[in-house]
C-alpha cells in the first residue's frame, strides 16, 4: 500500500458555522496501480487529496505514506517527501503564465536543487514523452487546453514520483482530449510504475481505473 487513510476527517471553520467535509474516510492506494476517487461536486474529493497530498493536515485520523505516519513529520520533511514522491494535477493546470512549457517542467526540479543542465535534459525528455517535443518554447497561452494538461503531467513527472495526484484533470477537457489525459495516466502506471490516484466527478472517467471509490458528503460509499 502506498497511501493508507485512516478515519480521517476535515472540519472547515468558518466565523461560527462548520462545516464537515470528511467524515471519517478509510481507504488504501495500492502501489502501481490507477485509483479514483468518483463523487459529486462538494463531496470532499479535493479535501482529500489535499490531505493525501500532504498539504493540508486533518481534524482528526491520520494518511500514512509507505506505512509511515505522516502526521509525525514535521513540516519541513512533509514539504520533501511531497517534492520527491508526489506530483500533482490540477483541474485548471495552474501553469505558470510567464513561463514556457520547458521552464514550468523545470520549476520542480529546480525546488529539488537539481542542477540547470540536468533540469533541462529531463525537462525534454518528458515533454518529448507526453508529445509536446514540438512545443518547448510555448508559454501557456499559445498552447491548447489537452496541451496545457499535457505540459502540467509532465511537470507533475519532473522529479521521479512514486504517487500523482490528479485533481479533476479532465474536467476543463472536451471528451476526446479528456480520453487522451485519462490515457496518458494509465499509460503512466502501465509503462512507468507510477501509482496515479484521481478525483472525478464524471463516471466515464473512471472507466480505466483499476479501483474506485464514491464519496458522498464526506462519506465513502459501500
Ligand atoms: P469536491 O472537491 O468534491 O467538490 P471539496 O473537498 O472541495 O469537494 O469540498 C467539500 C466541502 O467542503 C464543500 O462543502 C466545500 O464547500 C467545503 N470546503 C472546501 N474547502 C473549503 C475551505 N477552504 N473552507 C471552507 N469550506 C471548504
Ligand atoms: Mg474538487
Amino acid at each position: 500500500m502506498i497511501v493508507e487513510t485512516i478515519n480521517l476527517t476535515r472540519v472547515y471553520r468558518l466565523g461560527s458555522s462548520e462545516i464537515r467535509a470528511l467524515r471519517g474516510v478509510s481507504l488504501g492506494v495500492e502501489e502501481g496501480t490507477f485509483t479514483t476517487i468518483l463523487g459529486p461536486s462538494g463531496s470532499g474529493k479535493s479535501t482529500l487529496l489535499h490531505l493525501i497530498g500532504l498539504l493540508d493536515r486533518p481534524t482528526s485520523g491520520r494518511v500514512l505514506f509507505r506505512g509511515r505516519d505522516t502526521s509525525l513529520l514535521s513540516d519541513g520533511e512533509r514539504r520533501r517527501l511531497r517534492l520527491r514522491s508526489i506530483g500533482f494535477i490540477f483541474q485548471t493546470f495552474n501553469l505558470l503564465p510567464t513561463l514556457t512549457a520547458l521552464e514550468n517542467v523545470e520549476l520542480p526540479m529546480a525546488l529539488a536543487r537539481v542542477s540547470p543542465q540536468e533540469q533541462r535534459r529531463r525537462a525534454i525528455r518528458l515533454l518529448e514523452e507526453v508529445g509536446l517535443g514540438d512545443r518547448l518554447h510555448h508559454r501557456p497561452s499559445k498552447l491548447s487546453v489537452g496541451e496545457m494538461q499535457r505540459v502540467a503531467v509532465a511537470r507533475a513527472l519532473a522529479n521521479g514520483p512514486s504517487l500523482i495526484i490528479a485533481d479533476e484533470p479532465t474536467g476543463e477537457l472536451d471528451s476526446k482530449t479528456g480520453e487522451e489525459v485519462l490515457r496518458l495516466l494509465r499509460g503512466l502506471c502501465e509503462e512507468r510504475g507510477v501509482t496515479v490516484l484521481m478525483a472525478t466527478h464524471d463516471e466515464r472517467a473512471a472507466r480505466l481505473s483499476d479501483r474506485t471509490y464514491r464519496l458522498l458528503d464526506g462519506v465513502l460509499q459501500g
